[in-house]
C-alpha cells in the first residue's frame, strides 16, 4: 500500500458484508433517477392565473366566425406552466374563417413587453369556430415545429364554442391537459 493514498485504506479494508448493501444502493438510486427521468413528462400541469381565466372566457363567450388567436405568457419551472396573460393577435391569414397566421411584428412587441414584466412566453392559442377543441393535423405539425424552433416545450391552447383544449408539446410527445 502506497502510504500516499491512505484514504483509499478504508475502501480496501472494508469488510465485505458491506459491499451487497452498498451496491443495492446505488442500484437503487441509479432507477430512481432513470424513473425520475423519464416520468417527468407525466408531470406537466398547465395552470391559469385568475385574470388570465377571465380573459380566456371572455374571449371563449365571444368568439367571431374568423380564426383569432395570440399568445400565452407566465412562467414555468420542471413542467409546471403557470399562464399570467393572454394576449391576442391580428390574423394575418387571407382565409382567415378557417386558418390563423399570427401578426409576427405585433407578437415580438408583445414579447418584450412581457420579458419587462418577468414573463417568458409559454405557448400560443387560437380558436375553432366551428370544430371541436382539438388538435388538427396542421397544428400537430406547426406546433412540433414551434417547439424545435423555440427549443423548450411549448403550450398550445384551443378555444372553441364547445370548450377548451391544452397541450404541451414536448420533443417526443404532445400531452393533452
Ligand atoms: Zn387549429
Amino acid at each position: 500500500m502506497d502510504s500516499q493514498t491512505p484514504w483509499l485504506l478504508p475502501v480496501i479494508n472494508m469488510d465485505s458484508e458491506w459491499i451487497t448493501p452498498i451496491f443495492a444502493l446505488c442500484v437503487g438510486v441509479f432507477c430512481l433517477v432513470v424513473l425520475f427521468y423519464y416520468n417527468r413528462k407525466e408531470w406537466d400541469r398547465v395552470y391559469f392565473s385568475a385574470p388570465a381565466l377571465r380573459k380566456i372566457i371572455t374571449i371563449q363567450n365571444a368568439l367571431p366566425n374568423k380564426e383569432i388567436g395570440g399568445l400565452l405568457f407566465g412562467e414555468s419551472s420542471f413542467g409546471y406552466y403557470y399562464v399570467r396573460d393572454i394576449t391576442t393577435l391580428e390574423n394575418m391569414s387571407n382565409i382567415s374563417h378557417k386558418a390563423y397566421i399570427p401578426d409576427s411584428r405585433e407578437a415580438m412587441a408583445q414579447l418584450q413587453v412581457a420579458r419587462s414584466n418577468g414573463w417568458q412566453l409559454l405557448g400560443d392559442w387560437h380558436s375553432h369556430p366551428k370544430n371541436a377543441p382539438i388538435l388538427s393535423p396542421e397544428d400537430i405539425d406547426s406546433a412540433k415545429k414551434k417547439r424545435e424552433v423555440w427549443g423548450s416545450n411549448y403550450v398550445v391552447m384551443i378555444l372553441a364554442p364547445s370548450g377548451i383544449g391544452a397541450w404541451v408539446v414536448r420533443r417526443k410527445a404532445i400531452r393533452r391537459q
